[in-house]
Protein backbone atom coordinates (compact mmCIF):
# COMPACT_ATOMS: atom_id res chain seq x y z
CA UNK A 1 0.00 0.00 0.00
CA UNK A 2 0.56 3.53 -0.76
CA UNK A 3 2.30 5.41 2.59
CA UNK A 4 0.48 8.84 2.08
CA UNK A 5 -3.02 6.50 1.35
CA UNK A 6 -2.34 4.31 4.47
CA UNK A 7 -1.42 7.44 6.71
CA UNK A 8 -4.44 9.38 5.62
CA UNK A 9 -6.81 6.23 5.86
CA UNK A 10 -4.94 5.85 9.53
CA UNK A 11 -5.97 9.60 9.94
CA UNK A 12 -9.65 9.14 9.47
CA UNK A 13 -9.52 6.38 12.22
CA UNK A 14 -8.09 7.87 14.62
CA UNK A 15 -10.08 10.96 14.29
CA UNK A 16 -12.84 8.94 15.62
CA UNK A 17 -11.13 8.37 19.14
CA UNK A 18 -8.36 10.62 19.21
CA UNK A 19 -8.92 14.33 21.21
CA UNK A 20 -9.73 16.70 19.01
CA UNK A 21 -6.74 19.14 20.17
CA UNK A 22 -4.62 16.82 18.87
CA UNK A 23 -6.04 16.01 15.81
CA UNK A 24 -5.63 20.00 15.42
CA UNK A 25 -2.60 20.64 16.55
CA UNK A 26 -0.65 17.50 16.56
CA UNK A 27 -1.73 15.31 13.83
CA UNK A 28 -1.26 18.23 10.67
CA UNK A 29 2.61 18.52 11.65
CA UNK A 30 2.86 14.77 10.71
CA UNK A 31 3.36 12.93 7.14
CA UNK A 32 4.17 10.06 6.52
CA UNK A 33 7.98 9.80 5.18
CA UNK A 34 7.57 6.08 4.07
CA UNK A 35 6.16 2.95 4.53
CA UNK A 36 8.27 -0.12 3.38
CA UNK A 37 9.25 -3.65 4.49
CA UNK A 38 6.21 -3.25 6.90
CA UNK A 39 7.98 -0.35 8.63
CA UNK A 40 5.72 2.88 8.42
CA UNK A 41 7.86 5.87 8.93
CA UNK A 42 5.98 9.27 10.03
CA UNK A 43 8.02 12.27 9.97
CA UNK A 44 7.70 15.39 12.04
CA UNK A 45 9.23 18.93 12.52
CA UNK A 46 9.25 18.78 16.56
CA UNK A 47 10.71 16.26 19.29
CA UNK A 48 7.81 17.50 21.03
CA UNK A 49 5.25 16.57 18.06
CA UNK A 50 6.92 12.75 18.35
CA UNK A 51 6.83 12.61 22.21
CA UNK A 52 3.65 13.59 21.84
CA UNK A 53 2.37 11.25 19.37
CA UNK A 54 4.26 8.46 20.65
CA UNK A 55 3.17 8.65 24.26
CA UNK A 56 -0.79 8.69 23.46
CA UNK A 57 -1.14 7.27 20.16
CA UNK A 58 1.87 4.74 19.43
CA UNK A 59 0.43 1.11 19.43
CA UNK A 60 -3.41 2.53 18.37
CA UNK A 61 -1.97 3.90 15.27
CA UNK A 62 0.06 0.64 14.91
CA UNK A 63 -3.44 -1.46 15.43
CA UNK A 64 -4.84 0.48 12.56
CA UNK A 65 -2.39 0.25 10.26
CA UNK A 66 -1.89 -3.39 10.83
CA UNK A 67 -6.04 -3.78 10.76
CA UNK A 68 -5.29 -1.92 7.08
CA UNK A 69 -2.39 -4.08 5.57
CA UNK A 70 -3.53 -7.23 7.30
CA UNK A 71 0.02 -7.69 8.41
CA UNK A 72 2.37 -6.75 11.72
CA UNK A 73 3.52 -3.54 10.88
CA UNK A 74 6.23 -1.45 12.64
CA UNK A 75 6.38 1.94 13.63
CA UNK A 76 8.82 4.52 13.27
CA UNK A 77 8.91 8.26 14.01
CA UNK A 78 11.65 10.47 13.16
CA UNK A 79 12.02 14.24 13.70
CA UNK A 80 13.39 15.94 10.52
CA UNK A 81 13.24 19.78 11.35
CA UNK A 82 11.57 22.08 8.59
CA UNK A 83 10.68 18.66 6.26
CA UNK A 84 6.72 20.28 6.14
CA UNK A 85 7.76 23.28 4.01
CA UNK A 86 9.48 21.19 1.91
CA UNK A 87 6.06 18.64 0.97
CA UNK A 88 4.61 19.46 -1.78
CA UNK A 89 0.70 20.24 -1.05
CA UNK A 90 0.09 16.86 -2.24
CA UNK A 91 1.57 14.94 0.53
CA UNK A 92 0.77 17.13 3.20
CA UNK A 93 -1.90 15.93 5.55
CA UNK A 94 -2.93 19.34 6.07
CA UNK A 95 -5.85 19.66 3.95
CA UNK A 96 -7.73 16.84 5.94
CA UNK A 97 -7.77 19.97 8.55
CA UNK A 98 -8.65 22.74 6.37
CA UNK A 99 -11.79 24.26 8.79
CA UNK A 100 -8.60 24.37 11.39
CA UNK A 101 -8.21 27.66 12.80
CA UNK A 102 -5.30 28.97 14.32
CA UNK A 103 -5.41 28.62 18.44
CA UNK A 104 -3.30 29.83 21.01
CA UNK A 105 -2.10 26.84 22.41
CA UNK A 106 -1.12 25.70 18.84
CA UNK A 107 0.94 28.95 18.64
CA UNK A 108 2.24 28.65 21.68
CA UNK A 109 3.55 25.41 21.15
CA UNK A 110 5.47 26.05 18.19
CA UNK A 111 7.13 28.80 19.68
CA UNK A 112 8.21 26.61 22.15
CA UNK A 113 9.34 24.24 19.69
CA UNK A 114 11.36 26.43 17.46
CA UNK A 115 13.31 27.48 21.02
CA UNK A 116 14.04 23.79 21.88
CA UNK A 117 12.16 23.44 24.47
CA UNK A 118 10.28 20.56 25.89
CA UNK A 119 7.38 20.96 26.92
CA UNK A 120 7.98 18.06 29.87
CA UNK A 121 10.78 20.16 31.72
CA UNK A 122 8.24 22.23 33.68
CA UNK A 123 7.94 23.48 37.11
CA UNK A 124 5.26 21.94 38.01
CA UNK A 125 6.98 18.46 37.85
CA UNK A 126 10.06 19.54 39.18
CA UNK A 127 10.05 18.53 42.53
CA UNK A 128 12.13 20.32 45.51
CA UNK A 129 13.89 19.40 48.16
CA UNK A 130 17.08 20.27 50.37
CA UNK A 131 19.57 19.05 47.33
CA UNK A 132 18.23 21.77 44.81
CA UNK A 133 16.03 24.45 46.81
CA UNK A 134 17.95 27.25 45.78
CA UNK A 135 18.44 26.65 42.30
CA UNK A 136 14.70 26.30 42.28
CA UNK A 137 13.67 29.45 43.74
CA UNK A 138 16.43 31.54 42.02
CA UNK A 139 14.61 29.68 38.68
CA UNK A 140 11.05 30.68 39.42
CA UNK A 141 12.18 34.36 40.05
CA UNK A 142 13.87 34.77 36.69
CA UNK A 143 11.09 33.37 34.56
CA UNK A 144 9.15 35.83 36.34
CA UNK A 145 11.14 38.34 36.23
CA UNK A 146 13.51 37.76 33.47
CA UNK A 147 16.43 40.60 32.99
CA UNK A 148 15.60 42.04 36.37
CA UNK A 149 16.50 40.16 39.78
CA UNK A 150 20.07 37.58 38.66
CA UNK A 151 21.90 38.42 35.69
CA UNK A 152 23.22 36.07 34.59
CA UNK A 153 21.97 33.11 36.66
CA UNK A 154 24.53 29.58 36.34
CA UNK A 155 23.14 26.83 38.10
CA UNK A 156 25.87 23.83 38.04
CA UNK A 157 25.71 19.93 39.44
CA UNK A 158 27.15 16.77 38.29
CA UNK A 159 24.87 15.03 35.05
CA UNK A 160 21.54 14.00 35.84
CA UNK A 161 20.34 16.23 38.74
CA UNK A 162 18.28 18.15 36.89
CA UNK A 163 19.84 21.34 35.18
CA UNK A 164 18.51 20.98 31.54
CA UNK A 165 15.10 20.16 33.42
CA UNK A 166 15.44 23.49 35.30
CA UNK A 167 16.64 25.77 32.98
CA UNK A 168 14.01 24.71 30.18
CA UNK A 169 11.16 24.96 32.79
CA UNK A 170 12.44 28.51 32.47
CA UNK A 171 11.92 29.02 29.17
CA UNK A 172 8.54 27.49 29.33
CA UNK A 173 7.19 29.78 31.89
CA UNK A 174 8.73 32.63 30.19
CA UNK A 175 7.17 31.83 26.94
CA UNK A 176 3.62 31.26 28.26
CA UNK A 177 3.82 34.61 30.60
CA UNK A 178 5.52 36.42 27.72
CA UNK A 179 4.52 35.35 24.30
CA UNK A 180 6.59 37.73 22.26
CA UNK A 181 9.80 36.77 23.90
CA UNK A 182 12.33 35.66 21.72
CA UNK A 183 13.63 32.46 23.60
CA UNK A 184 17.02 30.61 22.55
CA UNK A 185 17.57 27.38 24.34
CA UNK A 186 21.06 26.03 22.91
CA UNK A 187 23.75 23.30 24.56
CA UNK A 188 27.05 24.54 24.55
CA UNK A 189 27.92 21.81 22.25
CA UNK A 190 25.88 23.06 19.63
CA UNK A 191 26.84 26.98 19.64
CA UNK A 192 30.32 25.55 19.15
CA UNK A 193 28.96 23.26 16.23
CA UNK A 194 26.85 26.31 14.80
CA UNK A 195 29.67 28.50 14.78
CA UNK A 196 32.10 26.54 13.21
CA UNK A 197 29.57 25.54 10.54
CA UNK A 198 28.53 29.03 9.72
CA UNK A 199 32.40 30.24 9.87
CA UNK A 200 32.83 27.31 7.27
CA UNK A 201 29.49 28.68 5.58
CA UNK A 202 30.39 32.07 5.10
CA UNK A 203 33.29 31.32 2.33
CA UNK A 204 30.26 30.54 -0.10
CA UNK A 205 27.45 32.47 1.87
CA UNK A 206 27.99 35.96 2.67
CA UNK A 207 25.38 36.61 5.13
CA UNK A 208 26.18 32.80 7.58
CA UNK A 209 28.11 33.93 9.62
CA UNK A 210 25.44 37.31 10.33
CA UNK A 211 22.44 34.90 10.78
CA UNK A 212 24.62 33.32 13.22
CA UNK A 213 25.41 35.82 15.81
CA UNK A 214 22.31 37.58 15.32
CA UNK A 215 20.49 34.32 16.69
CA UNK A 216 22.06 35.08 19.80
CA UNK A 217 22.27 38.58 19.89
CA UNK A 218 18.60 39.38 19.07
CA UNK A 219 17.26 37.11 22.18
CA UNK A 220 15.50 38.20 24.75
CA UNK A 221 16.32 35.31 26.68
CA UNK A 222 19.20 33.19 26.06
CA UNK A 223 19.50 29.48 27.80
CA UNK A 224 22.94 27.75 26.98
CA UNK A 225 23.01 24.69 28.15
CA UNK A 226 26.35 22.86 29.20
CA UNK A 227 28.28 26.20 28.59
CA UNK A 228 31.65 23.93 29.23
CA UNK A 229 31.76 23.02 26.12
CA UNK A 230 32.79 26.30 24.88
CA UNK A 231 35.66 25.86 26.85
CA UNK A 232 39.29 25.32 25.17
CA UNK A 233 37.91 26.94 22.00
CA UNK A 234 39.19 30.28 21.03
CA UNK A 235 37.17 31.41 18.16
CA UNK A 236 33.92 29.88 20.31
CA UNK A 237 34.55 31.69 23.57
CA UNK A 238 35.67 35.46 21.39
CA UNK A 239 32.20 34.89 19.82
CA UNK A 240 30.15 33.78 22.91
CA UNK A 241 31.94 36.57 25.13
CA UNK A 242 30.12 39.24 22.83
CA UNK A 243 26.65 37.42 22.02
CA UNK A 244 26.89 38.03 26.35
CA UNK A 245 28.14 41.50 26.41
CA UNK A 246 25.43 42.96 24.01
CA UNK A 247 22.53 40.92 25.80
CA UNK A 248 23.88 41.87 29.19
CA UNK A 249 24.16 45.62 28.14
CA UNK A 250 20.49 45.18 26.97
CA UNK A 251 19.18 43.90 30.00
CA UNK A 252 18.23 40.35 28.60
CA UNK A 253 18.41 37.44 31.14
CA UNK A 254 21.00 34.88 30.13
CA UNK A 255 20.93 31.75 32.11
CA UNK A 256 23.65 29.04 31.84
CA UNK A 257 24.42 25.71 33.46
CA UNK A 258 28.01 23.99 33.63
CA UNK A 259 28.61 20.69 35.06
CA UNK A 260 31.23 22.88 37.59
CA UNK A 261 31.80 26.27 39.09
CA UNK A 262 32.61 29.07 36.68
CA UNK A 263 36.39 29.32 38.37
CA UNK A 264 36.74 25.37 38.09
CA UNK A 265 36.32 24.90 34.48
CA UNK A 266 39.34 24.02 32.52
CA UNK A 267 40.35 26.54 29.94
CA UNK A 268 37.73 28.73 30.15
CA UNK A 269 38.58 32.17 29.76
CA UNK A 270 39.20 34.24 32.41
CA UNK A 271 36.54 37.10 31.26
CA UNK A 272 33.92 34.48 30.70
CA UNK A 273 34.31 33.14 34.04
CA UNK A 274 34.32 36.31 35.78
CA UNK A 275 31.41 37.08 33.73
CA UNK A 276 29.68 34.08 34.45
CA UNK A 277 30.30 34.55 38.32
CA UNK A 278 28.95 38.05 38.11
CA UNK A 279 25.46 37.48 38.66
CA UNK A 280 23.82 34.56 40.91
CA UNK A 281 25.38 31.31 41.14
CA UNK A 282 23.60 27.75 42.84
CA UNK A 283 24.67 24.50 42.79
CA UNK A 284 22.50 21.46 42.81
CA UNK A 285 23.44 18.15 44.43
CA UNK A 286 22.25 14.53 44.76
CA UNK A 287 18.95 13.90 46.34
CA UNK A 288 18.43 12.08 49.40
CA UNK A 289 15.80 9.38 49.68
CA UNK A 290 12.81 11.07 50.23
CA UNK A 291 13.31 13.57 47.50
CA UNK A 292 14.16 10.41 45.25
CA UNK A 293 11.21 8.69 46.73
CA UNK A 294 8.80 12.16 45.59
CA UNK A 295 10.33 12.17 41.82
CA UNK A 296 9.28 8.16 41.68
CA UNK A 297 5.68 8.84 43.34
CA UNK A 298 5.37 11.78 41.08
CA UNK A 299 6.59 9.65 38.12
CA UNK A 300 4.09 6.92 38.70
CA UNK A 301 0.95 9.21 38.87
CA UNK A 302 2.39 10.62 35.53
CA UNK A 303 2.39 8.03 34.25
CA UNK A 304 -0.95 6.73 35.61
CA UNK A 305 0.22 3.38 36.96
CA UNK A 306 -1.69 2.38 40.30
CA UNK A 307 2.06 1.52 42.04
CA UNK A 308 2.22 1.44 45.84
CA UNK A 309 3.85 4.05 47.45
CA UNK A 310 6.11 1.75 49.61
CA UNK A 311 7.47 0.41 46.30
CA UNK A 312 8.25 4.19 45.10
CA UNK A 313 10.19 4.15 48.70
CA UNK A 314 11.69 0.72 48.17
CA UNK A 315 13.31 1.65 44.92
CA UNK A 316 14.24 4.97 46.17
CA UNK A 317 16.08 3.51 49.29
CA UNK A 318 17.59 1.08 47.19
CA UNK A 319 19.33 3.18 44.31
CA UNK A 320 21.88 5.83 44.97
CA UNK A 321 22.09 7.36 41.83
CA UNK A 322 21.47 10.47 40.01
CA UNK A 323 17.81 11.19 39.07
CA UNK A 324 18.51 10.15 35.38
CA UNK A 325 19.75 6.99 36.27
CA UNK A 326 17.24 6.66 38.82
CA UNK A 327 14.27 7.02 36.28
CA UNK A 328 15.72 4.10 34.34
CA UNK A 329 15.71 1.57 36.88
CA UNK A 330 12.37 2.48 37.71
CA UNK A 331 11.17 2.25 34.11
CA UNK A 332 13.04 -1.32 33.62
CA UNK A 333 10.99 -2.83 36.93
CA UNK A 334 7.91 -1.24 35.51
CA UNK A 335 8.71 -2.47 32.32
CA UNK A 336 10.07 -6.07 33.25
CA UNK A 337 7.24 -6.26 35.57
CA UNK A 338 4.53 -5.34 32.62
CA UNK A 339 6.41 -7.92 30.79
CA UNK A 340 5.90 -10.78 32.89
CA UNK A 341 2.27 -9.67 34.06
CA UNK A 342 3.52 -9.43 37.46
CA UNK A 343 1.83 -7.45 39.84
CA UNK A 344 3.79 -4.19 41.02
CA UNK A 345 4.01 -5.27 44.59
CA UNK A 346 7.32 -4.75 47.00
CA UNK A 347 7.97 -8.09 46.62
CA UNK A 348 7.98 -8.60 43.03
CA UNK A 349 10.12 -4.98 42.56
CA UNK A 350 12.56 -6.54 45.60
CA UNK A 351 13.25 -9.96 43.66
CA UNK A 352 13.96 -7.83 40.32
CA UNK A 353 16.00 -5.55 41.86
CA UNK A 354 17.90 -8.52 43.20
CA UNK A 355 18.16 -9.88 40.19
CA UNK A 356 19.34 -6.68 38.62
CA UNK A 357 22.35 -6.39 40.50
CA UNK A 358 23.95 -9.99 40.60
CA UNK A 359 23.57 -9.91 36.63
CA UNK A 360 24.78 -6.33 36.29
CA UNK A 361 28.26 -7.07 35.11
CA UNK A 362 27.69 -8.13 31.11
CA UNK A 363 28.30 -5.57 28.64
CA UNK A 364 25.79 -4.76 25.93
CA UNK A 365 28.10 -5.41 23.69
CA UNK A 366 29.15 -8.87 25.17
CA UNK A 367 25.52 -10.15 24.57
CA UNK A 368 25.27 -8.55 20.98
CA UNK A 369 28.11 -10.56 20.20
CA UNK A 370 27.18 -13.97 21.84
CA UNK A 371 23.75 -13.75 20.06
CA UNK A 372 25.37 -13.49 16.97
CA UNK A 373 27.94 -15.69 17.05
CA UNK A 374 25.30 -18.46 18.34
CA UNK A 375 23.22 -17.76 14.92
CA UNK A 376 25.96 -17.07 12.78
CA UNK A 377 24.67 -13.55 11.51
CA UNK A 378 26.80 -10.88 11.25
CA UNK A 379 26.63 -7.99 13.71
CA UNK A 380 25.39 -5.09 11.36
CA UNK A 381 21.98 -7.59 10.75
CA UNK A 382 21.80 -8.34 14.26
CA UNK A 383 21.62 -4.25 14.96
CA UNK A 384 20.37 -3.13 11.44
CA UNK A 385 16.75 -2.90 10.16
CA UNK A 386 16.61 -5.19 7.56
CA UNK A 387 13.37 -7.71 8.58
CA UNK A 388 14.24 -10.79 7.08
CA UNK A 389 12.84 -13.60 8.96
CA UNK A 390 16.47 -15.06 9.67
CA UNK A 391 17.17 -11.29 11.51
CA UNK A 392 14.25 -10.62 13.30
CA UNK A 393 14.27 -13.43 15.66
CA UNK A 394 17.59 -13.29 17.22
CA UNK A 395 17.23 -9.54 17.10
CA UNK A 396 14.66 -9.48 19.12
CA UNK A 397 16.45 -11.92 21.39
CA UNK A 398 19.42 -9.77 21.54
CA UNK A 399 17.34 -7.14 22.61
CA UNK A 400 15.36 -9.32 25.33
CA UNK A 401 19.02 -10.10 26.76
CA UNK A 402 20.08 -7.07 27.08
CA UNK A 403 17.16 -5.93 28.44
CA UNK A 404 17.09 -8.73 31.27
CA UNK A 405 20.91 -8.92 32.09
CA UNK A 406 22.07 -5.27 32.06
CA UNK A 407 20.96 -1.86 33.55
CA UNK A 408 20.45 -0.05 30.27
CA UNK A 409 16.73 1.89 29.38
CA UNK A 410 14.78 1.01 26.34
CA UNK A 411 15.58 3.90 24.95
CA UNK A 412 19.36 3.11 25.61
CA UNK A 413 18.59 -0.63 23.81
CA UNK A 414 17.26 1.44 21.18
CA UNK A 415 20.25 3.28 20.33
CA UNK A 416 22.43 0.09 20.60
CA UNK A 417 20.29 -1.03 17.93
CA UNK A 418 20.86 1.38 15.39
CA UNK A 419 18.94 3.90 16.88
CA UNK A 420 15.17 2.11 17.26
CA UNK A 421 12.61 3.01 19.64
CA UNK A 422 11.84 2.45 22.99
CA UNK A 423 8.46 0.73 22.21
CA UNK A 424 10.82 -1.48 19.33
CA UNK A 425 12.49 -2.95 21.97
CA UNK A 426 9.49 -2.95 24.25
CA UNK A 427 7.36 -5.09 21.32
CA UNK A 428 10.44 -7.28 21.02
CA UNK A 429 10.81 -8.10 24.99
CA UNK A 430 7.71 -8.88 24.85
CA UNK A 431 7.26 -11.00 21.70
CA UNK A 432 10.26 -13.20 23.20
CA UNK A 433 8.72 -13.29 26.37
CA UNK A 434 5.64 -15.15 25.47
CA UNK A 435 7.21 -17.13 22.65
CA UNK A 436 9.33 -18.59 25.10
CA UNK A 437 6.89 -20.50 27.07
CA UNK A 438 5.36 -21.88 23.85
CA UNK A 439 8.55 -22.43 21.67
CA UNK A 440 11.08 -24.85 23.30
CA UNK A 441 13.26 -24.67 20.82
CA UNK A 442 13.73 -20.77 21.78
CA UNK A 443 13.63 -21.90 25.31
CA UNK A 444 16.67 -23.99 24.90
CA UNK A 445 18.73 -21.14 22.66
CA UNK A 446 18.15 -18.74 25.37
CA UNK A 447 19.32 -20.74 28.03
CA UNK A 448 22.36 -21.47 25.38
CA UNK A 449 23.29 -18.38 25.27
CA UNK A 450 22.84 -17.08 28.67
CA UNK A 451 25.55 -20.37 29.59
CA UNK A 452 27.85 -18.67 26.86
CA UNK A 453 27.49 -15.30 28.85
CA UNK A 454 28.59 -17.15 31.82
CA UNK A 455 25.03 -16.87 33.48
CA UNK A 456 23.01 -19.56 35.16
P1 LIG B 1 21.24 17.29 33.91
O1 LIG B 1 20.92 18.28 32.85
O2 LIG B 1 21.69 17.89 35.19
O3 LIG B 1 22.19 16.22 33.44
P2 LIG B 1 18.47 16.54 33.56
O4 LIG B 1 17.83 17.87 33.72
O5 LIG B 1 18.61 16.01 32.19
O6 LIG B 1 19.89 16.53 34.28
O7 LIG B 1 17.67 15.51 34.50
C1 LIG B 1 17.73 14.11 34.32
C2 LIG B 1 16.34 13.53 34.50
O8 LIG B 1 15.93 13.67 35.84
C3 LIG B 1 15.28 14.24 33.66
O9 LIG B 1 14.37 13.27 33.18
C4 LIG B 1 14.60 15.16 34.65
O10 LIG B 1 13.25 15.40 34.29
C5 LIG B 1 14.71 14.40 35.94
N1 LIG B 1 14.81 15.30 37.09
C6 LIG B 1 15.91 15.92 37.51
N2 LIG B 1 15.67 16.65 38.60
C7 LIG B 1 14.36 16.49 38.88
C8 LIG B 1 13.49 16.98 39.90
N3 LIG B 1 13.94 17.78 40.88
N4 LIG B 1 12.20 16.60 39.87
C9 LIG B 1 11.74 15.77 38.91
N5 LIG B 1 12.50 15.27 37.93
C10 LIG B 1 13.80 15.61 37.90
MG1 LIG C 1 21.65 18.42 30.91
Amino acid sequence: MEKIQLWKTIIGELKLSASSADIKTFFPQISAASFEENVLTLSCNSPIVKERIENRYYSQIRRIAEKIVKEKVELSITVKPFELKKLSSKEKIGPLFNQEKPSPEKDLLQKKSSANLFEKYTFENFIVGANNRLAHTVALNVAENPGKAYNPFFIYSEVGLGKTHLMQAIGNRVLEKFPKYRVVYCPGESFTNELVESIRLAKVQKDALTNFKNKFRRADMLLVDDVQFIAGREATQEEFFHAFNTLFMAGKQIVLTSDKHPNEIIKLEKRLSSRFSSGMIADMQMPDSDVRSAILRAKKEEMRLNIPNEVCDFIAQNTQTNIRELEGIFTQIITSLQASNKPFTLEETREIMGKKEKTQNVSPNTIVKAVSAYYSIKLPDIKGHRRLKEFVRPRQLAMFLTQQLTNLSLTDIGNLFGGKDHTTVLHATRKIKEDIVKNARLKQDVENIKNALGIK
